[in-house]
């Protein structure tokens, strides 16, 4: 065989001794799996891997070749696989990445490796350079690489690595990596049985997607990490006391839970932290007297401590008659603790818990030496075979990836392949909304997986969806209750909007002509007489139903000689209160003032409604109060108009204290409904993702809608304006303290900007 070694220059240098010493820290940590005569191998692979990364550089500012040796230190050492994987580990990135190629892998290493490296190179292509990747296709693409089943679990390693040192990326780098990870990677790596990788992988890509919530998890851990203990304590001395009586040896700890875990559970059943984390479990693994009867020690366990407390029924959880699919085995149980509180117990015998932590690779270490990596071969197998059933197609596949999802995200496939993310519940119409404006505004139906389905058809991960559009489709009011992204519900608003603005229009245009025939001047008095008579509340409602031809106004002569009998206001939630003190006849409500007077200083409160006035409420420009801000109104004493103002708008001091005889008390009443527009100014140091981050906090806020967000940087600093609908001041208030958490973002304010 041509050994490399002496195909390569060897000019010691600073890299050089560096990756001397990275070398003799792979082989300390693989000696449990490679025999003496294998590590020829390993180091013929890394030499290669050396020479070949030479120079280059990570983005941390390490030489390249500390990766591949970090993998390859997973691998063996995290994963329990052997001299053959190690070298893979080493050389993964060789052919992607620098000259060399297939053909000199297969050269220097044989077939075997080189095949390993094919399949490597290929599963990256797959995973890293498109974006788009399909339920059917992933399949596939599963199937022909795990011909080799270790490239996968080598591959597994390599994102281990990367989400380890995920640092170092820029941060939409770091989004797109966390969220593949958590829709593959962990995923997968459940589903071969790699516990610890699998959790590790969740919390770290939960800590790149929601750093505020995981820190927050992460504290209240160590906040109650004491009171935890010493329960456990508790609950473990009489165990200890009496299995050690019967001779039995065993560790027992509480089981950890990892953050990912807590949060996923506090999303999905909706609890808070103390619920979650109050949920005792604890782990007993012991050594068996000899192989033989692990089994039945795991029952001599659980006989044991149900003597000492009261399982509850039907709570058993035998996994090991029965293993699951991934080759867990274990004995659950649930029993009654001290404090009056349910406690899982999980019996492990030493090999199960390696089995539990590090899959199937564990199995070989109890089968002795010599049957080595054939017993890897038929793990293999086994995967295979499940990836091969033909019980379960591609989306039945991912299923079991779904339950690993983030509880209040699923991710969908365009038809051609792309990956979408919406929130939970979200329909067919929130991702036609999402590829574009237009495309939501022309749907008519869809198909998910190839059945046809309504618009607001539910969608879950995995489906795949296609649009269907008609350039008849008219946007439709109910669409708002179809929709859960902000983006499809401001996109309807907006289509709504314009749409209505037309209508108004040409119900003006109608109603004015219409005046003029009967030789009545429009005015803010002939509409206050109109607008009860249709049952409608404000002018453009008026002008919108005249527009669509819903009112006719066949009838308004006759409206306009007849006298108004007012009704309940109530705009917007907001009521009207007039003074008590003004106690008005009817008669003088049969000829109204045109200019009645309000007094600010009287006490008012709200009145039988049939001594409302009918005005039209506006809000003003120079402040946009909303519901929940202590507001003040100004009655025109020329329009009939009432004008809100908040009540600390100069606008309305200067009014307050120059026309106070036209000032109103006003109060809001329900804000269930009610969705106001305001106006937040914010500014920070610009990065790479601020945009998404901020409208990202938005979207989840359920109670917020965009209207509009502009962002402008220069030099490095951002500026920006956001319009959005919220229910009331708390919403807003909620919103711009999570907005003000954003890394980058330095200040954000309501804007109350003050024009005349
Ligand atoms: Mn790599």
């Amino acid at each position: 065989m041509s050994g490399i070694i002496t195909d390569i220059k060897t000019n010691i240098t600073d890299e050089d001794a560096y990756a001397e010493k990275l070398y003799e820290d792979l082989i300390a940590s693989c000696s449990q799996h490679v025999k003496k005569k294998d590590l020829k191998l390993v180091r013929k692979a890394f030499d290669l891997a050396k020479e070949s990364h030479k120079g280059v550089k990570r983005k941390s500012g390490e030489p390249y070749i500390v990766h591949p040796v970090e993998v390859a230190k997973i691998v063996t050492s995290e994963i329990g696989l052997g001299a053959v994987s190690i070298a893979c580990a080493l050389l993964h990135d060789v052919v992607e990445d620098t000259e060399y190629t297939l053909e000199d892998i297969e050269h220097f290493f044989g077939e075997k490796i080189a095949s390993i490296i094919d399949g490597l190179t290929k599963i990256s292509g797959v995973f890293d350079k498109r974006s788009s990747l399909q339920a059917e296709n992933f399949r596939k693409m599963l199937l022909t690489l795990s011909d080799d089943v270790r490239v996968i679990l080598i591959k597994l390693a390599d994102r281990l690595h990367n989400m380890r040192t995920l640092e170092s990326m820029p941060t939409n780098k770091q989004l797109k990596i966390a969220g593949e990870t958590i829709y593959l990677y962990a995923p997968l790596a459940h589903r071969l049985g790699l516990y610890s990788i699998k959790t590790e992988l969740e919390d770290l890509s939960l800590k790149y997607r929601h750093p505020n919530v995981f820190d927050e998890i992460a504290l209240k851990i160590k906040d109650n990490e004491k009171k935890r203990q010493q329960e456990i304590n508790r609950f473990s001395l009489p165990i200890i006391e009496k299995l050690g009586r019967n001779n039995i040896k065993f560790d027992i700890n509480g089981r950890p839970k990892s953050i990912f875990s807590i949060w996923n559970k506090m999303q999905t059943k909706n609890i808070p932290f103390e619920e979650v984390y109050d949920l005792m479990a604890i782990r007993i693994v012991f050594k068996p007297l000899n192989p033989e009867i692990e089994k039945a020690q795991c029952w001599q366990i659980y006989s044991l401590i149900t003597d000492i407390y009261t399982p509850k029924p039907d709570r058993i959880r035998d996994w090991i008659s029965s293993p699951k699919a991934n080759g867990y085995e274990a004995l659950h149980t649930t029993v009654m603790g001290p404090n009056g509180k349910w406690v899982e117990v999980q019996i492990r015998s030493q090999r199960m818990d390696e089995i539990a932590e590090r899959g199937f690779a564990a199995h070989w270490k109890y089968k002795g030496e010599g049957s080595g990596e054939s017993e890897l071969d038929k793990w293999i197998k086994k995967i295979r075979i499940m990836l091969e059933n033909p019980n379960s197609d591609a989306l039945e596949f991912l299923d079991e990836f779904k339950m690993n999802l983030f509880a209040a995200e699923i991710m969908v496939f365009t038809p051609k392949g792309d990956l979408k993310t919406l929130p939970k519940y979200s329909t067919a119409l929130d991702f036609a909304y999402d590829i574009h404006s237009e495309i939501g505004n022309k749907a008519i139906g869809a198909k998910v997986n190839h059945k046809l389905v309504p618009l607001n058809y539910v969608l879950r991960s995995g489906d795949q969806v296609e649009i269907i559009t008609s350039n008849k489709q008219k946007i439709q009011k109910e669409w708002l209750e179809h929709v859960k992204t902000a983006k499809a519900k401001s996109s309807i608003t907006d289509a709504i909007k314009a749409e209505t603005k037309d209508r108004i229009q040409k119900g003006k245009t109608i109603l004015e002509t219409k005046l003029r025939e009967l030789k009545v001047q429009p005015s803010g008095r002939v509409l206050k007489k109109v607008l009860p008579e249709f049952e409608v509340v404000t002018k453009d409602e008026l002008y919108s139903k005249i527009g669509s031809g819903i009112i006719k106004l066949d009838n308004l002569r006759k409206i306009l000689k007849k006298n108004t009998k007012n009704k309940i206001i109530r705009y917007w939630g907001l009521q009207i209160a007039k003074s008590t003190t003004s106690n008005k006849t009817k008669k003088e409500n049969i000829a109204p003032k045109r200019k009645q007077k309000f007094s600010y200083k009287d006490p008012l409160i709200i009145k039988d409604s049939s001594e409302k006035e009918q005005v039209n409420i506006e809000f003003a420009k120079c402040c946009n109060p909303i519901p929940g801000d202590e507001v003040i109104g100004y009655k025109n004493p020329d329009i009939d108009d009432v004008l809100i103002h908040k009540a600390k708008c100069p606008n309305a001091i200067e009014l307050m204290s120059k026309e106070g005889n036209y000032i109103v008390r006003v109060k809001w009443t329900s804000q269930k409904y009610l969705s106001s527009l305001a106006k937040l100014s914010l500014s920070g140091i610009d990065r790479i993702g601020i945009a998404a981050d901020i409208t990202a906090i938005i979207s989840t806020e359920l109670s917020v809608n965009i209207r509009k967000i502009f962002i402008e940087t220069h030099d490095g600093i951002f500026e920006g304006e956001i319009e959005l609908y919220v229910h009331n001041v708390t919403d807003l208030n909620n919103l711009i303290m999570n907005i003000s958490k954003i890394k980058g973002v330095d200040s954000v304010k309501r804007k109350e900007e003050i024009s005349k």
